[in-house]
């Protein structure tokens, strides 16, 4: 396949970029602090044929965890960082990797500069010989690259990217790959292309973020791939799907079948009005999932929504505190799971906070008027 001409970066036992093979990656969506499960979940990916695991670790318990998890598997670990970012120091001898989201280091240390943040984050990887990845969501994108192009603006989330390469660059630390992800395949599209043309050289992570549950999440990611990688763009990926925790390795079957397809030059047309209608987006789950229930609730909305289908309105459902409030703030409904209730919000308008008893008959009243106003 036609490939740009990407820098290679190591990640453990395996190198991107150059030319190499793309690798495919998924996460683990048992708590972190859960050693049995965890080490059971990643050596299931590692066995279905991931190149590359990820953990989210959010605090010290975590870390703990993470060391003992690191000596029960083989895969090649990488852990993910949200707020947290200093915890990157003590992780660093244990894994391969280290991921973190330029929009969330506005939030921790907010009297230190994100330049320094990122200096911190370099020295630790450079320290310990391991690879980095900027990790950009749409759904937090850095405040200040949204006060400069606006909200839901694509160049907001290229230029975020664009500036802390500039700054990684700067420490002259150059084993990175960079993310840039949206729920929305066309905007994962533009925003990846934009990128590849300005930075050609930078192996670029791919993937469609809450893409929601198989089929529509693995006809959405497609979508984003086949565009991509036939231009040549991706040296990693991971289809993010809301699956029951025993069934995560579908993301890597996805994954290389979707590989294997556009290698063999099979595209695949979308079924007809696919996207037309109401899309929901969902998280795949993580260590951060505030409830189990979390996938059935996500089911359960796809199953009470049906007969809303032919409305052009989106619909949201976020595991959890992290990434639920800003990721739900472009869906028309978006809720948000707490331990004990679910965050049900309008746009960026709070509408209540409900059990998980509650809130599939809250979500239809305000879907029914959502569809009688716009009627
Ligand atoms: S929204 Fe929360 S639970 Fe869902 S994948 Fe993101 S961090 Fe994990």
């Amino acid at each position: 396949m036609k490939r740009n001409p990407t820098r290679e970066v190591k990640i453990g036992t395996i190198k991107v970029g150059n030319g190499h093979s793309i690798a495919v990656q998924s996460m683990c969506a048992t708590k972190t602090r859960d050693i049995d499960a965890t080490v059971s979940q990643a050596n299931a990916l590692h066995t279905a044929g991931a190149d590359v695991v990820r953990i989210a670790v959010d605090n010290k318990p975590d870390v703990e965890a993470l060391k003992e998890i690191r000596k029960q598997t083989k895969a090649n670990l990488v852990v993910d960082l949200q707020e947290s970012y200093r915890l990157a120091a003590d992780l660093a001898p244990h894994v391969d990797k280290i991921r973190y989201n330029p929009g969330h280091l506005h939030h921790f240390e907010r009297e230190k500069s994100v330049h320094e943040k990122v200096k911190f984050l370099v020295g630790v990887c450079h320290d310990h010989g391991i690879a980095m990845r900027i990790g950009v969501n749409c759904g937090s994108t850095d405040p200040d690259m949204i006060a400069k192009y606006g909200h839901d603006n694509n160049e907001a989330i290229v230029q975020s990217a664009l500036m802390h390469v500039d700054l990684v660059e700067k420490f002259a630390f150059t084993n990175f790959v960079v993310s840039i992800k949206d729920s929305d395949p066309k905007k994962v599209i533009a925003a990846n292309s934009r990128f590849a043309e300005i930075r050609p050289d930078i192996p670029l992570h791919l993937g469609v973020t809450e893409a929601g549950m198989p089929p529509d999440g693995i006809i959405k990611t497609r979508i984003a791939f086949e565009q991509l990688i036939s231009q040549g763009i991706g040296d990693t990926l991971r289809v993010s799907l809301t699956v029951p925790n025993p069934r995560k390795p579908e993301e890597i079957e996805a994954g290389k079948s979707i590989i294997a397809d556009i290698a063999a030059g099979r595209f695949r047309s979308v079924p007809k009005n696919f996207g037309e209608g109401l899309n929901i987006i969902s998280c795949p789950s993580c260590s951060r999932v505030e409830n189990e229930k979390f996938v059935e609730l996500a089911e359960e909305v796809k199953r009470l929504t049906a007969y809303a289908a032919a409305h052009k309105l989106t619909i949201a459902v976020m595991g959890c505190r992290v990434n639920g409030p800003g990721e739900t703030d472009d869906a028309d409904l978006g809720l948000w799971c707490g331990p004990s209730h679910v965050n049900l919000k309008r746009k960026t308008e709070e509408v209540g906070t409900y059990s998980y008893e509650e809130i599939i008959p809250q979500l239809k009243e305000k879907l029914d008027e959502l569809i009688a106003v716009r009627a």
